[in-house]
């Protein structure tokens, strides 16, 4: 045995009552959110309903997407070939640059392999090469937005959760210094939504730029689906918007946008755009294809809405505390790890539904929640239904509730 396995089988030994268990499970194009799924102890198949995918409007099963998809793959085969700068690039690449730039009325935009990837590469970039950079960035970021910040190697400043009277302070103390704010719209594990256009006044008050992850608002909120800011009609109030492929547009890849020397910029020195093999063209298409089917049509994101709503009623009514009502991310708080992993495990075993129980490191120890995410794709009755059991598993593992 050598040093280091001797090392991780021993940590792995220690770990193993956290360990994660990954529910492999095949979901059925066509008829999500169901899905078969592997039972861990007999191996067994089961018909799951899933309750935690971040695919929140169904477009991962999108006949158009997978048409697009399918055609592209038949025109241009299954990888690109190449990084971006040495023969990667395809004709796909840059129609998506094109429509993503377009859908948040922006000079320009850049797509990566993943979100996490755009987060980390754009920000080593936009964060780390200005001297004298000063980073305010949300307690509550997102890790692929702490690490760009870390391999940016720039001064950074943490402001609480959502309170720009911190934000304000900090920006205050630093005098004439460049300011750049990074934060979410949609915060992925709570589910609630920064005051976007305070933020965006003290950007304005103190010459801050502004770089927005709106991971999980693309395809979801706004005009077409250009997400919070865009909501609220201050898109142009931030200078860069971050997005993801993988959850509205239910493919997968990442981009921003934003003016085109900022964009430019990256493409030309960020090691994570650069030195990787691009999108697979069949990916680029079938995420073009998301893009502008949700740039035409409300019907996806009326029924997500409509769901979360409903689903929002229900707990209330239930006494089932939830951190937020402002999004369709409806995070069950439990605020403890057992429990947490109990539940989840309940509403499999007797209700066939999937929620993953969401614990440290994800969050912190005596924070654990069940991540609920109800999807366009989910029926009122299946709400219904999903409010009872969750009702159950409630009452039987004495979970607390909120005082009526
Ligand atoms: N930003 C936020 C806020 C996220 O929640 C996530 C992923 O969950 C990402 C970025 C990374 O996106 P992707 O899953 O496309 O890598």
């Amino acid at each position: 045995m050598t040093a280091h396995l001797d090392f991780f089988t021993q940590e792995m030994q220690e770990f193993a009552e956290q360990s994660r268990q990954f529910l492999e499970i095949g979901r059925h194009a066509g008829r999500f959110p169901s899905a078969s799924a592997r039972e861990g102890r007999s191996g067994a198949e089961l018909e799951i309903s899933v309750w935690c995918s971040n695919d929140y409007l169904g477009m991962g099963q999108n006949p158009a997407v997978l048409t697009a998809m399918k055609e592209a793959v038949d025109a241009f085969g299954a990888g690109s070939g190449g990084s971006r700068n040495i023969g990667g690039t395809n004709y796909y690449h840059v129609l998506l640059e094109q429509e993503l730039a377009a859908l948040h009325g922006m000079e320009s935009a850049l797509i990566f392999s993943s979100g996490y990837t755009a987060n980390d590469a754009a920000l080593t970039v936009l964060a780390g090469r200005m001297p004298g950079t000063v980073v305010y960035s949300d307690q509550l970021n997102h890790a692929s937005i702490i690490d760009g910040l870390r391999h940016a190697g720039v001064e950074k400043r943490v402001f609480r959760h959502n309170d720009v009277a911190h934000l304000e302070e900090l920006l205050q103390a630093d005098g004439d210094r460049p300011k750049l704010i990074v934060l979410e719209s949609v915060y992925s594990m709570s589910g609630d939504i920064a005051p976007l256009a305070e933020i965006a006044a003290l950007a304005e008050k103190y010459g801050a730029t502004t770089y927005i992850d709106e991971v999980h608002a693309v395809g979801m909120y706004g005009p077409r689906g250009a997400g919070i800011a865009a909501r609220e009609g201050i898109a142009d109030k931030f200078t860069v918007v971050m997005g993801t492929l993988a959850k509205g547009f239910g493919t997968s890849g990442g981009y921003i946008a934003g003016p085109a020397a900022m964009v430019d910029a990256v493409r030309s020195f960020a090691r994570g755009f650069i030195f990787t093999t691009s999108l697979p063209p069949a990916v680029a298409a079938a995420a073009l294809a998301a893009v502008r089917h949700l740039s035409g049509s409300d019907q996806e994101r009326e029924r997500l809405a409509a769901n979360a709503q409903l689903l929002h009623r229900r707990l209330t009514e239930h006494r089932i505390p939830f951190v937020s009502p402002m999004s369709h991310i409806v995070s069950a708080f439990v605020g403890d790890d057992a429990r947490c992993r109990r539940a989840s495990e309940l509403l499999l075993e007797r209700y066939r539904i999937y929620v993953q129980s969401i614990n440290a490191p994800s969050v912190k120890e005596g924070e654990e929640i069940l991540r609920i995410a109800p999807s366009a794709t989910h029926t009122t009755a299946d709400v219904e239904k999903f409010a009872e059991a969750l009702d159950t598993v409630w009452q039987e593992l004495d979970i607390p509730r909120t005082r009526a």
